[in-house]
């Protein structure tokens, strides 16, 4: 509940309505947030980080300023298809690697989870799999047949009706008079459409024989758009306060998402649609082809702390595109890193100003409260860092009482190491052994258990060294 000693109000910018709105609770208890998760097939790249990064921004504001929150992350490991449509990503993936569809999945969820913990985000309460849910999408399917929204094609494939659906277009913008066919997203599919904007919700194994499922309408398996309203109508109780994702993910994947689930609760299921912009790397899009893609453990190949990337992001506004270079991410290394020396002195001094203290956080909140201006909150953290006025006892308590918003782990000493336990140590001794004889499998393997138990494993000229994460 919203705390009653709190009068803050979080602002977020609404891509459907295209103005900043109120983010509230509609059922006056609890924030109900869903967020679009990784398509497990591969690595996170830094920029997907971008965006899961978003949510764990406005779930800290929000618990910091008094709500209880909700938070549901779906994990696609099915049914989202290549961009030319012709073969699922989970498996095309498990081809190429020569390994059964559900392994990849496994591989690649404990890499997104072991990311997430490097970047300091909070779990999300529950992470659904699109293979766990399939039940969830059959009744969700089947009720928007019976309501009329959807129907069996010729091809045994079931298909949502665009034109059935008024509010189309409303968070894009592209309304179906203006979709032609051929267009680019997904209508290219071919089928038994009624319309060439209608897409699939379920779709007919044909020569399909791994990850499908017995239906109401034969053998198959679900279309991506569907997994999303199935599981933030079930697990959010049927109304989701604020749905977020990247950008990219506006059309067709929300739009779609936002008529299936709007026809089979027959009101409005979404009250805010957010969308991070995207991020490039040294001026350019993230790519195979052009070979910078980059992962979170790049930044650990390169001995730079994982928050580095965390404060990185925050330096920018989640509205804007972004661009990342190593050079900044080094840059905000050594800020961190100042940042924690200079708090291991202030906090020694006990010449403390409560009342500025409460001043500038609430300056702070205030900034983060419009429209996550995290940028504009970084800059005053800086002054607060350099001012002649305050003092250290003062910009402790700032900094220790914002840390747990920005999530820079700022309070940790960047040269105390507590006592090591004995079987991560030995897991230490594993991994550096694994590495020396180049089994970079083992040892990458190892690392991410390690960085599991909050140690973050880093290899420099003189051999492996280690740090406490968090
Ligand atoms: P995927 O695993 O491809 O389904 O993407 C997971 C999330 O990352 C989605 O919300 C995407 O919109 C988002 N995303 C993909 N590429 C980028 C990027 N370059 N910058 C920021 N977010 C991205
Ligand atoms: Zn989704």
């Amino acid at each position: 509940m919203k705390s009653s000693t709190t009068n803050y109000e979080i602002r977020l910018f609404d891509t459907k309505s295209r103005q900043l709105m109120p983010l509230t609770s509609s059922d006056g208890e609890i924030l109900r947030i869903y967020g679009c998760g990784p398509t497990v097939y591969r690595d996170a790249h830094v920029g997907n980080m971008r965006t899961f990064l978003l949510s764990d921004i406005v779930i800290r504001l929000a618990k910091f300023i008094g709500y209880k929150i909700k938070f549901i992350q779906n994990i696609t490991d099915v049914g989202h298809m290549s961009e030319d449509f012709i073969e699922d990503k989970m498996l095309a993936q498990a081809k190429k690697e020569s390994k059964d569809p559900y392994e990849i999945a496994k591989i690649y969820e404990a890499r997104f989870h072991s990311d997430l913990k490097l970047l300091n985000i909070n779990p999300a309460d529950n992470y659904p799999k699109a293979s766990e849910c399939i039940d969830l999408m059959h009744d969700l399917i089947s009720k928007l047949i019976t309501k009329g929204h959807a129907y069996v094609g010729s091809d045994n494939c079931v298909y949502f009706s665009a034109q059935s659906f008024a509010g189309y277009g409303a968070i894009s913008g592209n309304r179906l008079d203006s979709l032609k066919p051929g267009h680019r997203f997904e209508y290219t599919e071919d089928g038994a459409k009624r319309f060439h904007a209608d897409w699939a919700l379920w779709k007919a194994a044909e020569n399909r024989t791994e990850m499908i499922w017995n239906s109401p309408w034969g053998k198959g398996f679900p279309g991506w758009h569907i997994e999303c309203s199935a599981m933030s109508l079930h697990y959010l109780n049927n109304f989701v306060d604020l749905h977020l994702g990247g950008i990219d993910l506006r059309f067709p994947h929300h739009e779609n998402e936002r008529a299936q689930s709007n026809c089979a609760i027959d009101k409005e299921a979404v009250s805010l649609w957010v969308h991070g912009e995207h991020l490039l790397f040294e001026g350019r899009k993230m790519a195979k082809s052009a070979g910078n893609v980059i992962l979170v453990s790049d930044l650990l190949d390169r001995n730079l702390d994982p928050l580095s990337l965390r404060l990185c992001f925050l330096e920018n506004r989640y509205r804007s595109q972004m661009d990342l270079s190593w050079d900044s991410l080094k840059a905000a290394h050594q800020t961190i890193k100042r940042w924690r020396d200079k708090i291991q002195v202030w906090q020694s001094s006990k010449e403390i100003n409560l009342p500025e203290v409460k001043q500038m956080v609430h300056e702070i909140i205030t900034d983060l409260t419009d429209d996550l201006d995290t940028p504009r909150a970084l800059q005053k953290l800086r002054k607060i860092e350099k001012s002649q006025d305050l003092s250290d006892g003062t910009k402790f308590e700032v900094f220790k009482e914002l840390d747990v918003l920005f999530g820079l782990a700022l309070l940790n000493s960047s040269s105390s190491k507590a006592e090591i336990p004995s079987h991560l140590n030995e897991l230490l001794s594993r991994r550096a052994k694994a590495r020396s004889m180049g089994d970079f499998a083992e040892s990458d393997r190892l690392r991410d258990l390690l960085a599991e138990n909050d140690i973050l494993v880093k290899d420099g000229k003189d051999g492996q060294s280690w740090d406490w994460l968090i």
